[in-house]
């Protein structure tokens, strides 16, 4: 009992924190990724993606069979967990797993081929927390499936280069072929062979990772891994003749679309379910000489058989949203700013707020943007609240107005204010809105003209 107390006493003065991993996103961020969200949204339009949404927990053996069981999102990163009915489920480390699981239950191989989709949300993986990486995090994803032809996988890359150009990335397409089931084999044992002869010197991972996932020691980031790799075998030379003509026809669609690329034997993408094109978005080197990878993708033929559908190619890209949100800060682009607000309402006394808070959605439905003192007593703490929002005229309804069918229109910049008739307050609010637009239009023409 004395225990429970005691308990109870620690948690009174607790102060919570966020979870260890995790991040709000403020206010004062929100206009970045509505920034963001508006691109996706408008890029999908264009190319005739659907919005999928998913949810957040799938089956913890999908993410087993199709991310593979030697990756470090399967080995260390899921949140992974035994529900009340005990079922294995897993909150989902990525999207392309549960967009395919869609496709399969819902039968969308029966609609027309390709099938476009793309999602937006949250993702999470138990991974060490670090500047840039989170254990929630944001991932915009769009996928092209059903359609094994390479134009594909360059109509994919190019969603993914427009959405960086949308926001002044200047970024490079760093671009590979893993091969397929044909040709991959007789590579994975040409790289084995090479890879064996540094065995003593390869790091601790990826001397484990050399009989399972040779591959992956190509993208190691360790510095002794990154010295062997560096000469060692390239897939593209022992890719069969249906990989290699694929590879070819994705770089000359890149070319005709002028997308900088580069050949990049090193991205390999880590992930069992990739076949054929893997790629990654790395932006022009910044001033302070950082490589982040944005976003990253590939062509993953094999999938859909690996969880229990039919033969289905297919073509994707990821890019981490909170990584966008700071290059965008870091090199200040350009987003679109929240609307500015015209109109303060401010009111005097228990009678008047309760006509301000009608007034409010008349003034709304006259699309005037409005906004509000309700909650405040005092008029000048409305008025300081109303010169903080820059708005350019105050609403003020007091006791008096209230009997005299009268508002006080206050112009906030020069502090001059005129009393008008309650009835005609919307027009008279609309009058002089229309008038200080034209005055500001006419400033700046003269200013483009300049001094005569
Ligand atoms: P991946 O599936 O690992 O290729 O991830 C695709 C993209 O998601 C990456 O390029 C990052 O932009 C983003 N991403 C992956 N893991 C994290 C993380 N832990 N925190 C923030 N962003 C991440």
């Amino acid at each position: 009992m004395k225990k429970e107390i005691q308990i109870k006493k620690e948690f009174k003065k607790k102060q919570f924190q966020l979870v260890r991993g995790m991040k709000d996103i403020l206010p004062e961020e929100q206009k970045y990724w509505l920034h963001i969200e508006d691109l996706v949204r408008r890029l999908a339009d264009k190319y005739s993606f659907q919005r999928i949404g998913m949810p957040i927990v799938e089956n913890t053996e999908l993410f087993k069979r199709s991310v593979g069981t030697a990756t470090d999102i399967v080995e260390k990163e899921m949140y992974s967990f035994f529900d009340k009915g005990n079922e294995n489920i897993s909150l989902r480390p990525e999207f392309t797993a549960g967009i395919a699981r869609a496709y399969i239950e819902h039968g969308m191989l029966n609609l027309p081929q390709p099938v476009k989709l793309y999602a937006l949300g949250p993702c999470f993986r138990y991974d060490k927390p670090q500047a840039g990486r989170y254990r929630q995090f944001n991932q915009i994803n769009f996928e092209i499936i059903g359609e094994a032809d390479a134009i594909c996988d360059a109509q994919v890359i190019l969603v993914a280069y427009q959405l960086y150009q949308q926001i002044n990335l200047q970024v490079v397409i760093q671009i590979n072929s893993i091969g397929c089931p044909d040709c991959r084999p007789e590579y994975e044992n040409v790289l084995k062979d090479y890879l064996k002869k540094y065995r003593s010197k390869l790091s601790e991972v990826s001397g484990k990772r050399l009989s399972k996932n040779p591959l992956r020691i190509l993208d190691s980031k360790e510095k002794d891994d990154q010295e062997i790799v560096k000469d060692a075998p390239q897939q593209v030379d022992y890719l069969c003749e249906g990989c290699r003509e694929h590879f070819i026809q994705v770089l000359e669609y890149l070319d005709e679309l002028e997308i900088p690329y580069a050949l990049n034997s090193k991205v390999v993408r880590g992930l069992d379910y990739y076949t054929r094109t893997t790629f990654e978005i790395w932006p022009v080197e910044g001033e302070d000489g950082r490589m982040v990878e944005l976003g990253g993708g590939g062509r993953y033929d094999g999938l859909a058989e690996l969880i229990g559908g039919r033969p289905t190619p297919a073509v994707g890209f990821a890019s981490g949203v909170e990584r966008l949100v700071s290059l965008i800060k870091e090199r200040k682009a350009p987003v679109k700013e929240p609307e500015s607000l015209d109109i303060f309402l401010a009111q005097l006394g228990i009678e008047a707020r309760k006509r301000a808070i009608t007034l409010f959605e008349e003034l709304y439905e006259a699309d005037i943007k409005v906004t509000e003192g309700l909650a405040r007593r005092g008029l000048k703490a409305q008025l300081e609240l109303a010169n903080k929002l820059g708005v350019k005229y105050t609403l003020i309804l007091g006791q008096k107005e209230l009997i005299d069918g009268t508002i006080m229109i206050r112009d906030m910049e020069g502090g001059i204010q005129e009393v008008v008739d309650a009835k005609k307050v919307i027009l008279e609010v609309k009058k002089r809105l229309e008038k200080a637009r034209v005055n500001v239009n006419e400033l700046n023409k003269v200013s483009a003209i300049g001094p005569t």
